[in-house]
């Protein structure tokens, strides 16, 4: 028998959760108190901000996305400051906790990872309508990504589909090797090229960095990836982004721009400009440049 330190009752051992770092291996309270204190904590709003951030660090680890680009706390600030989330609780608690109308985070693009420029405070029930919005709406592309038929002499596109089964009903081709081809493992599908159908600000995103590396690459610089063997299309969207920031500090640079400033604008931290930057091959003056590896760099999850 042992007594709890919450209830003080008498009780056998096995009501006690296991903790090999304490003495008897036991947890000093019982498990009926410890639920009920984890389910107290549930229902403050540190505990559901707790709760909303691990559930993202599952979720981007689920799908293979960046972890999300703030810390707890940085959440916790964010959410705090936000008049919507109070509201919100105010919602749920009055409700008397129904499920539908606990807070929650969602995100505006599914397809980008968690940051603060693509989430916002809803609840459980909007959430879900979004959820039946987009699928009605063949938004809801987790499972199902619409392709391009691309022609194997320019690379124009030809046409779209909603997915490749539709392409396969559509063409005769196999699903398979048009998903394949869009994984760049396979060259060519059918007699066509194959790639995910890309968004109207991916394709204006990938004319834009192709103007900027022209401009970098006549000015000197050093042009992100190997120049003797150019990146096939499509740039991934966090290169896009770091060459955003190289753009923006490019044509800043001559009004002393402030590296803190670009870090606020673009909501990143002052290292993380300073290494793209670095990474890019552009000088700073009066500041020292961090020396990154490559592989240093790609280890952290760039994302903002
Ligand atoms: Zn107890």
């Amino acid at each position: 028998m042992k007594k709890c330190s919450i209830c003080k009752e008498e009780k056998e051992l096995i009501e006690f959760g296991k903790d090999s770092r304490l003495s008897d291996g036991l947890k000093s309270a019982c498990k009926d108190c410890r639920k009920k204190e984890s389910e107290a904590y549930h229902k403050t709003k540190n505990g559901i901000i707790s709760q909303i951030y691990s559930g993202q660090k599952r979720t981007s680890k689920k799908r293979k996305h960046r972890k999300p680009s703030y810390s707890k706390n940085e959440l916790k600030d964010w959410m705090m400051s936000e008049p919507i989330f109070h509201k919100l609780f105010k919602e749920w608690e009055d409700s008397g906790y129904y499920s539908g109308l606990k807070p929650s985070i969602d995100r505006t693009n599914d397809y980008v990872p968690y940051m603060f420029s693509n989430i916002e405070i809803t609840t459980w029930d909007k959430n879900r309508d979004k959820l039946m919005f987009d699928i009605a709406n063949n938004k809801n592309n987790k499972t199902k990504k619409a392709v391009s038929k691309l022609s194997m002499s320019d690379n124009s596109v030809i046409e779209n589909f909603s997915s490749a089964k539709e392409a396969q009903r559509k063409t005769g081709i196999f699903a398979t090797s048009i998903t394949q081809c869009c994984k760049e493992k396979l060259p060519h599908a059918g007699g066509f090229k194959w790639e995910y159908k890309k968004t109207d600000r991916e394709i204006a995103l990938e004319l834009e960095i192709a103007g900027l590396k022209d401009q970098l690459k006549a000015a000197g610089s050093v042009v992100m990836g190997s120049s003797s063997k150019p990146r096939k299309i499509p740039v991934t969207l966090s290169e896009a982004q770091e060459q955003i920031v190289v753009d923006y500090y490019l044509a800043n640079k001559d009004e002393k721009i402030k590296i803190k400033d670009i870090a606020a604008k673009y909501n990143i931290s002052d290292n993380k400009v300073s290494d793209i930057l670095y990474k890019a091959g552009v000088r700073i003056p009066g500041k020292r440049n961090r020396k990154v590896t490559y592989a240093e760099w790609r280890k952290k999850n760039w994302y903002w």
